[in-house]
């Protein structure tokens, strides 16, 4: 005689598949419970269930662990005799506004906390033939979706009778109603908890001195991305998403020679900022001792810039007397995310956050040296939002 057992099957989707839902999808499906022997009814409870997950090593060797349940939605049904059950639940854009009620140092942190999160951790749909595990992230955070069912005894305080979850990929779209929070994060090293970052910060810039094999000054190199604002990639789930963006590079020479250009490589770094405890900032900083952050950079694209050519330029009028020359060069740095790579939208919950840097590094060589390329790099926050096309 078969066991007995509770299955959850998924419209539209094999028993055996991960199913990948957005923000407005509606999951619906069927319970069915074989049973064994029935000789009383019982309660269906089919849940759909969000929980983030975070554990730290503390100093001490201790491991800590803290979970956060921030979505529950439950149907009921009363069960005579083995059958099959339907159920439905229509995936929110927000959560409900009790899965944050801890202390914020700005409204804008609850409405970015109560966003819903995208799935972290563990199984991705993304992810190449030969890593099925979401490289971006650290084994010590997992954000959750499952859809559960219990079935339990009529009368309180018995245990289930039978139970089942069945693990959902949820990765949110961007929408009309519930646009992203306007900030980024600033990662922030020092014990002070850091202000927000608005999105509208200025474009960073990055200056090096160029010296030759003598250690004599030979000019100053500098770098700037010409994009006012944050830079913002809108991925797709199907297909590749293309950019391309200019790369100022300015040469201040006191020789009249110009480095040459030898190659650029440009790399994403995802960080995963997180903690024991619901953050009241953005930064997850506030409590040094009980958050971390894990970096993963990804290289995504080089680019040859040998055949790009400084022009001389106008030399600005104060100016460092050692100086004679002023160049330019303007590189269109063009890449691609594929929908492969486990990239999620740029979020922040209560205990996770995930915020993304692009790194720009240009490869160089100075007068008749042989030696290496020389380089220097310039980082750029990135958003990530998806569509949901
Ligand atoms: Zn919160």
């Amino acid at each position: 005689m078969a066991r007995s057992k509770l299955q959850i099957h998924i419209h539209d989707n094999s028993d055996d598949a991960l199913c990948v839902s957005s923000n407005g999808d509606m999951i619906s499906g069927e319970i069915s419970i074989h049973m064994e022997k029935n000789n009383h009814s019982s309660d269906l409870v089919i849940m759909l269930e969000g929980t983030t997950t975070v554990s730290l090593q503390h100093e001490v060797g201790v491991k800590l662990q803290s979970t956060q349940t921030f979505l529950r939605l439950s149907q009921k049904t009363r069960v005579d005799s083995p059958a099959t059950f339907p159920f439905t639940f229509v995936i929110p854009s927000a959560l409900p506004t009790e899965s944050c009620s801890h202390v914020v140092c700005d409204p804008l942190v609850r409405y970015a906390h109560t966003a819903l999160p995208p799935s972290l951790g563990g199984k991705t749909p993304c992810a190449t033939k030969n890593n099925k595990t979401d490289i971006l992230t650290p084994n010590a955070v997992q954000i959750r979706y499952c859809i559960k069912a219990t079935l339990q005894a009529c009368q309180q305080d018995q245990e289930p009778v039978l139970s089942t979850i069945r693990e959902i990929y949820i990765i949110p779209t961007l929408s009309s109603e519930r646009p992203p929070p306007a900030f980024t994060p600033a990662i922030n090293n020092s014990d002070k908890p850091s202000q927000l970052a608005l999105e509208n910060h200025d474009s960073p810039m990055k200056a090096q001195i160029v010296r030759n094999i003598f250690r004599r000054k030979e000019g100053r190199l500098v770098g700037e991305i010409l994009h006012a604002g944050s830079l913002t990639m809108h991925l797709h789930r199907q297909r590749l998403t293309e950019a391309t963006i200019p790369l100022r590079l300015g040469y201040y020479s006191a020789s009249g020679i110009c480095p040459r250009l030898h190659r650029l490589t440009i790399s994403i770094r995802a960080l995963t900022i997180f903690g024991l405890s619901p953050s009241p900032d953005i930064s997850y900083q506030t409590q040094s001792h009980q958050s971390s952050v894990y970096t993963k950079t990804l290289q995504i694209a080089t680019q040859d810039m040998s055949s790009i050519t400084w022009e001389a330029v106008p030399c600005p009028t104060i100016m460092d007397p050692q100086i004679e020359m002023t160049y330019e060069a303007l590189v269109p740095v063009s890449f691609s995310l594929s929908p492969d790579r486990p990239f999620v939208p740029t979020f922040h919950s209560c205990m996770v956050g995930r915020s993304y840097e692009l790194e720009f590094r240009v490869y160089y060589q100075v007068g008749r040296e042989s030696i290496f390329p020389r380089r220097f790099s310039i980082t750029v926050p990135l958003i990530i939002t998806m569509s949901n096309r």
